[in-house]
């Protein structure tokens, strides 16, 4: 029997659950991923993600092709319309099944019923499995069986639940064998960027790894910091998270990987390890909240009552918004941080709370434009998580911070980069500042600013709004979900 293994978000050959399945049930067994233009025709055409999925391919090619032991034993790659590369490969591969693990994203899932309904058309199935999380769907439910919507409870539910069975690999090495030669009319090499229309970004020059064997040397690396993860995560100019998102986002790590390795380290009484674990347990608690609490995922707020909210509108709130996206903000480290964004693709945890909190409660400005200007500049956009992170920060979503926490822009500068070197790296303008100024320029006395060459207003920007009065505001905005007694 003929089986087909459809990667999508699934970069990788080892521990991958598709694979392993197609391995153990077919004689033969063809990869393919397919350009998915309904995907990218949205896209700008220098976009950092397409790249990353290009050169992690590439890999994935060379992989096969090792594992197998065969030269045309490599990968296919399509591009057009998935749902009809899909069907038209596995019948011209004769596949009697096509194996892909879960997207729970809502277009992925469309995209997969209609794939499912053509493949039974021609008497092919279409089988799926979990494998980008530990746990999914409705697999930690509480205890009157209903989905959590409350982070640490699901956590400790999460915790008591898993076995070393639910973090074992999904070996493929036995099996290699019946991977298959590619058929002549299939055996091209991975397209290049320009081939799907596409142009090279500067993901080579950021030295952004790419493909499973960068995703292992990020983990080696984090493998080093992960006892010390508890003390640096917080700080952005200090090398203290994983900085694995990308990889995970595009599965060329596998979850059950990074759990095999975080968990046991927690048992040994690493905080680190601990900490770390419960990231990657937020990342299953917002995978399944986009799965038992599909509303989110349609733009709306997680409590019905906050779409009330009233946001600012018109061209005042676009200049705003503008002055956000472009880091004209004037709160150094509100700009640093959308210059991290907008040069990089990454931001700092910290700063992603940072600058989402300044835009919804100092700019009064909609979450969702935020959400959604995340959505095209980070590399690791993920639907469940950056929307997890925009409700926490405007306080819609489940288990976010009340409504009347608001960041202060100065403290949080303070607090978080106070030796100023995160700022220095993305602001130089503001370099020569003390550290003490750089955190709010504009209250620096004149003598000092013209020893460093600041110009408020010409060289760096006042600030577009001022924080004790936008607070209020705020305040103010929100009344309207305030509980009545
Ligand atoms: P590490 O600190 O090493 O964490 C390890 C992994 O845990 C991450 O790679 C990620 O997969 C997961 N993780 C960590 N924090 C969270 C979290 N709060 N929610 C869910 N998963 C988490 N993360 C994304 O992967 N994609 C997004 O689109 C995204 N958008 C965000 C938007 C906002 C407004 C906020 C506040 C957070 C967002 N996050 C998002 C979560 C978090 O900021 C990133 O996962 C993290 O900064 C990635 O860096 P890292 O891999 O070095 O993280």
């Amino acid at each position: 029997s003929c089986g087909l293994v459809w990667l999508r978000r699934d970069l990788r050959v080892s521990d991958h659950a598709a694979l392993h399945q197609a391995l153990k049930h077919c004689q033969r067994v063809h990869v393919v991923f397919v350009f998915d233009t309904e995907i990218l025709d949205a896209l700008p055409r220098t976009d950092r993600r397409v790249e990353f999925i290009r050169e992690s391919l590439v890999e994935v090619d060379v992989q096969l092709r090792e594992l197998a032991g065969h030269p045309q034993a490599g990968l296919i790659v399509r591009h057009g319309v998935a749902q009809d590369k899909i069907v038209k490969l596995a019948q011209h591969l004769q596949a009697q099944a096509v194996f892909a693990n879960h997207d729970d994203e809502p277009l992925a899932l469309a995209r997969d019923i209609q794939v499912r309904g053509h493949l039974a058309d021609h008497g092919i199935v279409l089988h799926t499995f979990k494998d980008h999380v530990v746990f999914e769907r409705n697999e930690v439910l509480t205890q009157m069986a209903k989905p959590f919507s409350v982070f640490t409870p699901y956590k400790n539910a999460w915790l008591k639940k898993v076995t070393p069975e639910d973090l074992q690999a999904f070996d493929v090495a036995p099996l290699t064998k019946r991977l298959a030669p590619r058929p002549d009319d299939l055996a091209h090499p991975v397209p290049s960027l320009q081939a799907i229309g596409f142009e090279p970004t500067n993901l080579k020059a950021l030295k952004i790894p790419t493909g499973e064997s960068g995703a292992q040397a990020l983990l080696q690396d984090f493998l080093t910091r992960i006892d010390q993860y508890e003390d640096t995560r917080n700080f952005p100019a200090v090398k203290g998270p994983s900085y694995l998102s990308v990889h995970l986002r595009f599965g060329t790590v596998s979850i059950r990987q990074l759990a095999r390795e975080a968990h046991p380290r927690m048992l040994a009484g690493s905080t680190g390890a601990s900490v770390w674990l419960s990231e990657l347990i937020w990342r299953d608690f917002y995978v399944q909240v986009l799965h038992n609490f599909a509303h989110v995922g349609h733009g709306q707020s997680f409590k019905p009552d906050y779409n009330a909210i009233h946001w600012e509108h018109g061209p005042h709130a676009h200049k705003l918004f503008d002055a956000w996206c472009e880091a004209r903000t004037g709160y150094p480290l509100v700009d640093a941080a959308m210059r991290q964004l907008n040069q990089t693709g990454y931001m700092h945890n910290r700063l992603r709370m940072v600058v989402a909190s300044f835009l919804v409660k100092d700019l009064g400005i909609d979450w969702r434009w935020g959400e959604k200007y995340f959505a095209t500049h980070l590399n690791d956009f993920d639907l469940s998580a950056n929307n997890g992170g925009w409700q926490w920060a405007s306080s819609s979503g489940c288990d976010a911070q009340p409504y009347f926490r608001i960041f202060n822009p100065i403290s949080q500068s303070e607090k978080f980069d106070p030796e100023g070197k995160f700022i220095r790296r993305y602001v130089p303008e503001l370099a020569a500042l003390s550290t003490k100024d750089l955190h709010a320029p504009w209250l620096t006395k004149p003598l000092e600013l013209q020893a460093a060459e600041v110009v408020i207003g010409k060289t760096y920007p006042y600030p577009i709004v001022d924080h004790a009065e936008a607070r209020e505001k705020t305040l103010e905005r929100y009344a309207v979900v305030k509980k009545k007694p």
